[in-house]
């Protein structure tokens, strides 16, 4: 090309005129380019795409591109895509391929450290993913995607499998002064913790039980927190016709384990998880925060669906939302020091519930034949609960019972019948049947009594989710 034109060159000063010289500069060779585009479709995935010979080589990733080698994703082989959808955006309309929106997660350079059929090894320079990554087939279409270096965050830590949830200590008055607390409303459910990651979610109970597939219209919030890894503690309630959380709605959905059944009473009772805090974000657990700084990272998630909310807290005026709490039909409130950390599977005194009635979870240890038309039903139950690791005797209840419950009283007391009474304190009734401490229901009282009774108690409602040997004395 210089040897063609040099008689051109020659005649001309290029310094001088602003016609252009013969040596047209080359381009800079550029590196190639990727594109990470989170895919909102009907399951969430992550298209990771490779600039490659015009085309995008591109790969599905469900998981989304793992941020630490110990875990490998899944990347599902798909078709190449037009070097132009390198920086497509928005939303793909109902009805076509892969509807729903798509964001650019991450963008940047590459460079090929290995390109073969099976195996391509790169090294992404973006503004999230630095560092060396490798694909490889590992059958047909499915590949793998591996990170080869370090976590780029060497901070980083595998999300736990298990947390226990911390809890509150029953207080008869709301704690002062005013100002160093916030309090939020005491939600009457099921408390659960939410470990979300890669858009999927997984709830557990507070004893550690696995209860995801009971609550399938929770499952959505894990798209809505797209690649943000998280776990949230909240409780789990089931609203009444007048829009209080009823534990006796919620106790319909707590034994299912059916999929046919689960799905039918979702569309009967269905259950909105309240969410009141943030345990762990992206690598990094949230529990030595304060209760104010964890409460302003969980407001930035804007954790609002048809399934799931963020109930705000208040700055003091305890009184004021103990109130309207109790205006509302809630069970109380819960009064949160300001500036504490979170303590996993304590009751710490950091965290202190004051309610509006009096309500206590009691072991049930035997029954009194019931008379009329509760003949062959329990007339009364026999309740204790542990102190010091004996069973106290704490009283009879004979009211509360709805023809339902009586029915599964029997059934589930029949199979834990014992000769002699099992209460190691108190004075139970000796003519009475006895069963063995498993049961665990909820009671609404008014107060204990100087002989350590309860005095007016109603029954509330089953308590599946507790485990008879902590049930302990609360308050009183
Ligand atoms: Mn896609």
């Amino acid at each position: 090309m210089a040897k063609k034109l040099a008689q051109y060159e020659a005649k001309r000063d290029f310094k001088k005129t602003p016609e252009p010289g013969a040596r047209v500069p080359r381009k800079a060779p550029r590196a190639p380019r990727f594109v990470v585009q989170e895919h909102h479709a009907r399951r969430l995935h992550w298209d990771f795409r490779l600039e490659k010979d015009s085309v995008l080589v591109s790969w599905a990733v469900p998981k989304g591109v793992p941020p630490d080698p110990k875990k490998n994703h899944l990347a599902v082989h798909v078709e190449d895509h037009p070097l132009d959808y390198i920086d497509f955006h928005g939303e793909i309309p109902k009805g076509n391929y892969g509807a729903g929106q798509v964001l650019i997660w991450d963008e940047g350079t590459y460079d090929i450290e290995k390109w073969s059929d099976r195996e391509v090894m790169v090294v992404l320079h973006g503004k999230r993913l630095r560092g060396r990554y490798v694909l490889f087939q590992t059958n047909g279409e499915n590949w793998m995607i591996h990170r080869m270096d370090p976590p780029q965050d060497p901070e980083r830590k595998a999300m736990p499998d298990k947390i226990i949830p911390m809890m509150a200590r029953l207080a008869a008055r709301l704690p002062t002064p005013d100002d160093a607390w916030g309090f939020e409303f005491k939600w009457d459910g099921i408390r659960a913790l939410a470990y979300v990651e890669g858009g999927r979610v997984r709830l557990q109970s507070r004893t550690g039980e696995e209860i995801t597939p009971r609550y399938p219209e929770i499952h959505p919030m894990g798209r809505a927190l797209g690649s943000n890894e998280v776990i949230l503690d909240g409780e789990i309630v089931a609203l009444d016709e007048k829009g209080r959380p009823s534990f006796e709605e919620i106790q319909q959905r707590m034994g299912l384990t059916a999929e046919s059944e689960i799905r039918r009473k979702m569309k009967e009772v269905p259950v909105t998880y309240m969410v009141f805090d943030l345990l762990w974000q992206d690598g990094r657990s949230a529990m030595e925060q304060r209760y104010t700084d964890r409460r302003k990272a969980l407001a930035q998630l804007k954790l609002a669906g048809a399934s799931w909310q963020t109930p705000p807290f208040e700055k003091g005026g305890g009184q004021t939302m103990k109130e309207a709490s109790a205006k509302a039909g809630l069970e109380g409130v819960v009064a949160k020091r300001l500036d504490s950390r979170y303590e996993p599977g304590r009751r710490s005194g950091a965290w202190e519930k004051i309610k509006n009635r009096n309500r206590q979870e009691l072991v049930i240890g035997g029954w009194l034949e019931g008379e009329g038309k509760r003949r062959g039903f329990p007339g009364a139950l026999l309740v204790g609960y542990y102190e010091d690791g004996k069973f106290v005797y704490a009283g009879k209840v004979g009211t509360g019972f709805t023809d339902s419950t009586l029915e599964k009283l029997n059934a589930m007391l029949k199979p834990l019948a014992v000769d002699n009474s099992l209460f190691e304190a108190g004075s139970a009734p000796r003519a009475a049947h006895f069963v063995k401490p498993k049961l665990v229901a909820e009671f609404e009282f008014v107060e204990w009594t100087r002989g350590g009774q309860l005095r007016a108690p109603a029954f509330k409602g089953f308590r599946v989710d507790k485990p008879a040997k902590e049930v302990i004395r609360e308050g009183g």
